[in-house]
């Protein structure tokens, strides 16, 4: 433990361990709920260089930080994509974690086999190559599905985030729960946030957690898992033998055990999603972090703040 590791716990006692870093904003998808059709990206040339990000992740490793996962926009797009992780895997962290679209994931995997990158949580919002499209924009249904069955057989750990909107593919829950059981896959169910361009549609499209419970539970038996605390899903074992989690960012928010910190792609700080402030930490020195952190642990909320105008591929979901 470093002396330092005081400073990043705040003063409801949430102890800083995982990093979420997105290391850009643009994506090869469109999808409904995450990106206006035509968005404009950042300059590739604001975007913080793989050595930053390692300075960076490695004085935040240094003070506490045990878990990163890396995000984007679509974090495969990034030139420098196996560099970064092959750089983060020298590090001492216990999991190093990769939330992607799957697009481009497939080349990668036998690259990633040998690196500490084993966790992939891939976006899969439909099992239906129409549906797909019309909420990707994107006609790439078979690409991301043969990269999630070359992932499993390569032996990575895969969870499958799947964002449920009414009337766009609520009516999937179940397919999703039967495709689980048969390739012993977890599925995440999450609800839709109020963010960015979901705005508009948002009281239209929600479903929360707990009325996608009520539709699974007409057909299954639901167990809860033992989760841990700091677990922004509550987990499922269903009577079929499928692993269901569900993310009630909206209704249920996880703020009183948050233990996360955004890096984002231009190497500010953020001590939540929610949050536009942030901390340039590209030039900070590592003994200069303990004047630092108590602002960042002071500016966490406690609470769920309702608005965030930035769309999710801004900030790194
Ligand atoms: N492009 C990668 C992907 O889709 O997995 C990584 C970035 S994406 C912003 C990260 C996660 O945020 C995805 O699981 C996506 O479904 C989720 N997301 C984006 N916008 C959302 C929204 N309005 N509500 C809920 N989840 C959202
Ligand atoms: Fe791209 Fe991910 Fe947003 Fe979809 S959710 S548009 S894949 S960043």
């Amino acid at each position: 433990m470093s002396v330092l590791d005081d400073h990043m716990v705040d003063k409801h006692g949430r102890r800083m361990r995982k990093l979420r870093i997105s290391l850009l904003d643009a994506c090869n998808l469109r999808c409904l709920y995450c990106m206006p059709e035509h968005p404009v990206f950042m300059p590739q040339k604001d975007w913080a260089s793989a050595k930053e990000l390692m300075h960076i992740t490695r004085n935040l490793v240094a003070l506490g930080i045990e878990e990163v996962r890396l995000t984007g926009g679509e974090p495969l797009m990034r030139r420098d994509f196996l560099e970064i992780v092959d750089e983060l895997s020298t590090l001492p962290v216990k999991k190093l974690g990769l939330t992607t679209n799957a697009l481009l994931l497939a080349p990668y995997l036998p690259l990633l086999q040998h690196t500490k990158l084993q966790q992939l949580n891939i976006s899969l919002d439909s099992l239906n190559a129409e549906n797909f499209m019309r909420i990707t924009r994107r006609d790439a249904f078979k690409t991301v599905m043969d990269a999630i069955f070359t992932a499993k057989t390569l032996g990575f750990a895969i969870k499958i985030n799947a964002v449920i909107m009414k009337g766009v593919n609520d009516h999937e829950l179940t397919a999703f729960v039967e495709w689980s059981a048969m390739n012993d896959i977890p599925v995440r169910f999450l609800e839709v946030m109020n963010i960015g361009v979901m705005k508009s549609q948002f009281q239209e499209r929600f479903l929360s957690a707990f009325d996608m419970k009520t539709i699974l539970k007409e057909d299954y038996q639901l167990s809860r898992l033992n989760d841990t605390p700091d677990s922004t899903s509550r987990n499922f074992r269903v009577s079929n033998g499928a692993k269901v989690g569900f993310i009630a960012s909206e209704s249920n928010p996880f703020c009183a055990g948050c233990s996360r910190l955004r890096l984002t792609p231009k190497g500010y700080i953020r001590p939540c999603l929610f949050m536009e402030e942030g901390i340039d930490l590209k030039a900070l020195a590592l003994e200069d972090y303990s004047e630092m952190l108590p602002t960042l642990m002071a500016m966490k909320p406690i609470r769920r703040i309702p608005h965030q105008p930035q769309p999710m591929y801004q900030i790194g979901g």
